[in-house]
């Protein structure tokens, strides 16, 4: 594996022939390995874990899309795969966010249980990532809690981001510190994502006026015209790169399939 190196915008004091020799490279390597866009080397992703289908849309559903436009690899684990009607939705869902669905068909709506062979299966999705999005731990959704938990464990040993996404059942212990501003063209993304979302049509948070003044309050509070709120839970600060732990590397190279998934199609 070769490690990342700064991406110098003026030359340093180098000779100009390497620094020639050195753009010319720079603009070979895949963007997102650029320090500044995604800081390590190993193909960084971005995995919102949502405990339903509809979650992670209704939490980070802007964000995703913006990421996924930008080129990041987006992955969109869902937790409880038991309602199959539910994950035909999050496909397409996923599909319009530029995303890409993992599932654990074992995970059963209203009743997820933090176990260690799911704590091992999302190991194996959040190993390497840029950036892990989860529920907040402070929910009174039982499965959101339990999501929380899952996902604390499976990053214990990973030098990842780390944040939590508000959910229309977040407690109060949710703090907006983090936000992601909201684009026009994100904004009409997640609103594709959510409309696949057809057995929860009727659910009062997920209308047009719910995620408009969502978004205007946290964009209110963060200084731009709209924005979606996290917590951050862990957030790596480094003037270069990250690094990549053993772990991670392990994790990445090891096989985790204790549970039956889904990737892409379902
Ligand atoms: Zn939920």
């Amino acid at each position: 594996m070769r490690p990342v190196r700064p991406r110098w915008r003026e030359t340093g004091g180098r000779p100009l022939e390497k620094q020639a020799k050195y753009n010319q490279e720079e603009s070979q390597m895949d963007p997102r390995t650029m320090p500044d866009t995604a800081s390590r080397q190993s193909g960084g992703t971005v995995v919102a874990v949502s405990p339903h289908a509809d979650d992670a849309e209704y939490g980070a559903g802007a964000l995703l899309s913006g990421y996924a436009q930008a080129g990041w690899p987006v992955v969109i684990a869902l937790m409880t795969g038991s309602s199959h009607g539910r994950v035909r939705e999050a496909a397409d869902a996923a599909q319009v966010l530029g995303a890409r669905l993992v599932v654990d068909e074992s995970g059963q709506d209203g009743a997820l249980e933090v176990t260690s062979a799911r704590v091992r299966w999302l190991e194996g999705i959040v190993g390497g990532a840029h950036l892990v999005l989860a529920p907040h731990p402070d929910d009174t959704h039982q499965d959101h809690r339990a999501a929380a938990a899952i996902t604390w464990s499976a990053v214990r040993r990973s030098a990842v981001n780390l944040a939590w996404y508000r959910t229309p059942s977040s407690g109060p212990g949710f703090t907006a510190t983090v936000f992601g501003p909201i684009t026009p063209s994100q904004a009409q993304a997640r609103a594709r994502a959510v409309a696949m979302h057809r057995s929860q049509s009727d659910r009062p948070y997920l209308t047009a006026e719910h995620l408009a003044a969502k978004d205007a309050w946290h964009g209110w509070l963060s200084g731009c015209e709209a924005a979606e709120p996290f917590e951050a839970a862990r957030h790596l600060l480094a003037p270069g790169p990250l690094p990549v732990s053993a772990p991670i590397v392990e994790m990445a190279q090891r096989d985790v399939t204790p549970m039956p998934m889904t990737l892409g199609k379902v």
